[in-house]
Order: C-alpha cells, then sequence, then structure tokens
C-alpha cells in the first residue's frame, strides 16, 4: 500500500494545542515587576554627561546609573582600547568587539586620512589645487562634481610630481598631459572626464595669470571624443518591446513620463520638472520651464498617448500631494532625474534586451529622428527640442534609409518633370534660328523666349 499523505493544514483532526496558564517562573516580566528599591541622586556614567539621575525607586536591578541609553552606548563604546588611530595615532576606543576593527577615532579623522591619501603625493602643488578648488573650481562646478576635480587634480600631479618628477607648473607640457592619459589607459580606466577637469583648471591658471604659456591640455590631441556622438534611436519594434515590459508593470507615472519621452522628447530632468499647470490639456502642449540644459524654455505639442494616460495619471495622482509637480513618488514628493532613472532600472534590469539596458534619453533620439524622417524642417525641430546649437542636435537624428531613397525619389522625380516642362514651354536661340530659315513666315508672337 502506497503511504496517504494527510494533509495537516486542513485536517480537523489535529487536536488544538491549548496554551499552558502563566505560572511565575522566578523571573520577573512585565507580567510580574519586581518591587522597586531606593537608589541614592547619582551623576550619569555617560562620557562628559552632566546630568544626574535623581534620588528615587528604581528597578532594582540597576548597577549602574545612565540619563538615556544614548550615553550607556557611548558608554560601553568608549570601554576598552581597541586600536590607535591611523590619523592622530590617538588610542582609540569602543566596544570589546571592535578590537581591531576601529581605525580612526573620530569621522574627522576617518576624513582628514582618506584626504591626506588623496592630496599628499601632489607635493608642492597641493596648495594650488586647495585654493583651485575653494575659488575657481567652486563657481564651475556643482557640489557633487567637485570631489571629482579633485580627485582628478591629486592624480594628475600625483604622476607629475612622482612619476614624471616635475617640480614646476612650466614643466608641464602636452606631451605631459599625452603620457598621463596613456598611463591611465593602461591601469583600465575607460572614462576620461579627468581630461576636461584638467582643461579646466589651466584655463583658470591662464586667467590668473599663473601660467604663461598656452594651455598643456589641447583639444585636438587630448579630448575624448573620437568624432561627434551617433544617434542611438530605437526601431519601432524595439520601443513597442519596452513599452510593453512598462505597460505590464501598471505604474502609470512611469507610462506617463515615457509617453511624455516619446511624443514631446524631453529630457529626464525636464519630465520631472513639469508643474501640473505647465500642461495644457485642451491645446495639447507641454511647457518645459526652466531649469532647462541651455537655460530657454520651449512649447512642445503632445499626442494621443501622452492625452491618454495624463487623463489617467491625474485621476490617480494623489491630491494629498503637496507640490504641484505633476509627477510624484510614493511618498508623496517629486521625482529627481535620477529617482525616475532609478524607477526604470528597478522595473526592467532584468529584462532581456532592448528593455533591460532601456535609457530614457534615447527617447529623444527617437523622438528627433521620427519627426525629421517625418519630413519636419530642421529649424522646426530644433526649436522643439530646445537644442542649442545644430552640432548638438545633429548627434540625435538617424537619417534612416528609406528615407533617403524615397526624398532621392520626390526630388529626381521633380527634377525630370521640370525638364520636360522646360522643353514645352521654351524655345533656344539655335532653334529659333533653325526656324527661321526653316519657316521665314512665322511671326514672332508665338514665340516664348527662354529667360
Ligand atoms: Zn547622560
Ligand atoms: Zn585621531
Amino acid at each position: 500500500m502506497g503511504n496517504h499523505i494527510i494533509d495537516t493544514r486542513t485536517s480537523d483532526a489535529r487536536p488544538k494545542i491549548k496554551s499552558a496558564p502563566v505560572t511565575n517562573t522566578g523571573r520577573f516580566s512585565a507580567d510580574y515587576p519586581a518591587p522597586k528599591r531606593y537608589f541614592e541622586a547619582a551623576p550619569c556614567e555617560g562620557p562628559d554627561c552632566e546630568h544626574v539621575i535623581p534620588a528615587g525607586f528604581y528597578a532594582p536591578q540597576r548597577t549602574r546609573s545612565f540619563c538615556s541609553l544614548y550615553c550607556r552606548n557611548r558608554e560601553a563604546a568608549s570601554r576598552y582600547v581597541v586600536g590607535k588611530c591611523l590619523h592622530c595615532g590617538d588610542e582609540v576606543f569602543g566596544r570589546k568587539d571592535e578590537v581591531g576593527k576601529k581605525p580612526f577615532c573620530t569621522a574627522e579623522h576617518e576624513r582628514a586620512h582618506e584626504t591626506e591619501l588623496i592630496m599628499g603625493p601632489t607635493g608642492k602643488f597641493r596648495p594650488l589645487i586647495d585654493e583651485y578648488m575653494s575659488t575657481g573650481a567652486a563657481n564651475f562646478y556643482s557640489l557633487g562634481g567637485l570631489s571629482n576635480v579633485r580627485v582628478s587634480l591629486a592624480k594628475f600631479f600625483r604622476f607629475a610630481v612622482q612619476l614624471e618628477k616635475t617640480t614646476t607648473l612650466e614643466d608641464i607640457r602636452p606631451s605631459a598631459i599625452t603620457r598621463f592619459i596613456a598611463f591611465e589607459r593602461a591601469r583600465g580606466l575607460t572614462s576620461r572626464n579627468f581630461v576636461g577637469h584638467l582643461a579646466t583648471f589651466f584655463r583658470w591658471l591662464i586667467a590668473e595669470e599663473r601660467y604663461q604659456k598656452a594651455s598643456p591640455v589641447v583639444a585636438r590631441i587630448h579630448s575624448q571624443r573620437n568624432g561627434p556622438a551617433q544617434p542611438r534611436p530605437y526601431t519601432d519594434k524595439d520601443l513597442q518591446i519596452v513599452w510593453d515590459c512598462i505597460e505590464q508593470s501598471g505604474k502609470l507615472e512611469l507610462m506617463l513620463a515615457v509617453a511624455i519621452g516619446t511624443e514631446c522628447g524631453l529630457r529626464i530632468g525636464e519630465v520631472c520638472n513639469i508643474r501640473v499647470s505647465d500642461v495644457d490639456e485642451k491645446s495639447q502642449q507641454i511647457f518645459v520651464r526652466l531649469p532647462t540644459k541651455n537655460q530657454r524654455t520651449r512649447t512642445v505639442p503632445f499626442h494621443g498617448k501622452v492625452q491618454h494616460f495624463l487623463k489617467l495619471w491625474l485621476a490617480k495622482r494623489d491630491p494629498r500631494c503637496t507640490n504641484d509637480h505633476l509627477l510624484h513618488n510614493n511618498v508623496l514628493h517629486r521625482f529627481t532625474g535620477s529617482q525616475l532613472d532609478a524607477w526604470f532600472k528597478k522595473l526592467l534590469s532584468k529584462e532581456p534586451d532592448p528593455a533591460g539596458s532601456f535609457n530614457f534619453h534615447r527617447l529623444r533620439h527617437t523622438w528627433a529622428t521620427r519627426l525629421m524622417n517625418g519630413g519636419m524642417e530642421l529649424a522646426v525641430l530644433k526649436e522643439l527640442g530646445g537644442w542649442e546649437s545644430w552640432n548638438s542636435m545633429q548627434c540625435y537624428i538617424k537619417v534612416l534609409e528609406s528615407t533617403v531613397r524615397s526624398q532621392y525619389e520626390a526630388s529626381y522625380s521633380k527634377l525630370q518633370e521640370k525638364h520636360e516642362s522646360d522643353e514645352d514651354e521654351a524655345i533656344s536661340l539655335v532653334d529659333f534660328a533653325l526656324m527661321e530659315i526653316e519657316n521665314p513666315a512665322t511671326s514672332t508672337e508665338s514665340i516664348v523666349y527662354r529667360t
């Protein structure tokens, strides 16, 4: 006989276990509190705490006096010497289990140590870098960009001091920059943002008259680009695959964002920045407010998809949302570009390509490519897309093969038509002369001259 499998989850035959009555096990608990004991007033034992715990009745198991959990934790963390600070050499205190795991006495010393590691090897150029960071660079870069700039400069001057034995600024020539780029590349670095950081640094030096020669960073030699960036539009098929994935998630805010990207070509930051009042449902257009990339506003029309998802989203948009941004996240705050990006990554990164590598900015490429190939005048497209220069717009537009063919055919047939009609209407002087000879009676009134 085979084994019977009894589903114990639904079996009524299973006896129910009755919970045992609570008995006093000799320990004190919430149900059986210990009688309180009288304690004299005592100072808090927390480091540097001046609180005094007043006299009174307290739990009897009290052996030490702390005014708060905070002080108790601080005291526990200061009981043992767990090592020596890498920065100042003082003893580092901590809990017993932190021996050998706490290399710094304070967070400030940890930061100072890191700065020393980065800036130390720049030698005599260090004061100059520090000055640049606090004056020039502070004006050019955002707060987040500044630390990258400092690392770039520190790397370069470490290279210059340690490997090139450079002692003065004037020793730094274009060839040194070239060698530095090669050195960084040999270390496996692919990003070359540091070239731009160096170029800006030397521009500042020249403007401040600290460097008397032409900048050693030469765009033609050191620039990170090999020709202009290529347009990367999605094909209709790929875009449909991406869209299907997003639609399956049921997240209206993401669907609306993609619809706006596809129909209006907005940058992701601009999408996050749309206010409810910037959207005109009736005339179907969105006002793109500042800040934009080039500090110019524009108004962009939209189509059916945006219209559709806008309606759905506005119905769902939480009225408790205190700001007037069109899109809001789960905690009713506006999205930042990177947040919205992260939502797409979270949703799509596990999908196969093209959804897995979805990049919102490619919607802008797709938008521009579609409109241009649909016959839009480039001047109009430039206006709608908010591009500052023709060059930057060019990186977005891919001229499709089908467009090349159809425009060639269209132009060619126009040419031919013109050619044929010209033949009908006009007579060349040679023809005219021949006509005169053949038929002297022809009157001049019936002749059309070629203009
Ligand atoms: Zn205290
Ligand atoms: Zn220290």
